[in-house]
């Protein structure tokens, strides 16, 4: 909005009204664009730019929804920084940002190769809603994992001397387990927390790997490629 035009909209109405027609078509334009800047902005993350969880809550179950109609395939990726309280810890946290906007690079490329969105989920996590199946969703989990550890990027996990690559670890449901929409988020994010494993302990028993929800009693640890070096 222009500044002439911000302290018209300030004023009483009678100082608009006085403005004259032009004035107030224009004031009236600019309130419009304003709300909707301010509209889009809060439904996205601040320091992503991606889907913030509220709207990609609704908009993965729009998407969810075409995908059972027209019998589409549909799958959720969610994945976790491992140890990034330690990262920022020992590198800062606008380096901790700037890991946050790599992993946002990354997602968004393959959100929109897979027709799909993506959404920060909370503070170190993120959610893809693609419309892949089972099979796809877990090699396209596999293929972040490794893209996080190309990043080459360190941390030194808690109760250790030596810093490891920054990884992480990823969870995997598809429609093909036929749940309805609320436990497809709940599943994907339990099969998140198998692949972390070992939540509080020093990392060797979890963490930098993927896991497949395929009912609620098989949640299956994926192996990474064998030709994979960490
Ligand atoms: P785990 O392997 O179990 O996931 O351990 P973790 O350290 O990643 O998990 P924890 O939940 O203990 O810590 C998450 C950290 O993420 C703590 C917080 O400082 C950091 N974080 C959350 N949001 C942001 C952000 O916007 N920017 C930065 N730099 N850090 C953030
Ligand atoms: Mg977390
Ligand atoms: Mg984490």
């Amino acid at each position: 909005m222009t500044k002439d035009n911000q302290i018209l909209q300030d004023l009483p109405f009678s100082y608009l009204e006085a403005a004259g027609p032009k004035v107030q078509k224009e004031v009236h334009e600019e309130m419009i664009a304003e709300q909707r800047r301010l509209r889009e902005q809060s439904l996205k993350d601040s320091l992503t730019g991606l889907l913030n969880h509220g709207t990609f809550f609704m908009e993965a179950e729009q998407l969810w929804q075409e995908t059972s109609r027209t019998g589409s395939p549909f799958s959720f990726v969610m994945l976790d920084i491992d140890w990034f309280k330690q990262y920022n810890d020992q590198k800062g946290h606008p380096a901790g940002d700037k890991v946050l906007l790599a992993m946002t690079s990354i997602l968004q490329e393959i959100a929109r190769k897979n027709t799909g969105m993506a959404g920060r989920w909370g503070g170190e996590e993120f959610i893809l809603a693609l419309k892949v199946n089972e099979e796809t969703a877990c090699q396209i989990a596999e293929k972040i994992r490794q893209e996080i550890i190309a990043l080459n990027l360190n941390v030194i996990p808690p109760s250790h001397s030596d810093s490891a690559p920054l990884t992480a670890s990823l969870g995997v449901i598809s429609s093909k387990t036929q749940l309805p929409f609320e436990k497809l988020v709940e599943g994907v994010d339990r099969a998140l927390y198998r692949a972390k494993g070992d939540r509080r302990g020093d990392g060797v028993n979890g963490r930098n790997r993927v896991a497949v929800y395929r009912a609620s009693d098989q949640i299956e640890i994926l192996k990474p490629e064998p030709d994979y070096v960490p």
